[in-house]
């Protein structure tokens, strides 16, 4: 299988992971080309 050269481009998911048992929100960038992940943050929520 030849991987192929091409510009990523991105798509943004949210996605909630937990971390000692504290969920937080995180933000992921793809290439919805080749699944790769490109960038990834966490978005801290203020607590209401
Ligand atoms: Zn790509």
């Amino acid at each position: 299988m030849t991987l192929k050269r091409h510009k990523h481009s991105s798509i943004t998911i949210h996605a909630i992971r937990q971390r000692a048992g504290v969920p937080y929100h995180v933000e992921r960038k793809v290439c919805s080309g080749c699944q790769r992940l490109l960038d990834e943050k966490t978005i801290k929520r203020a607590a209401a």
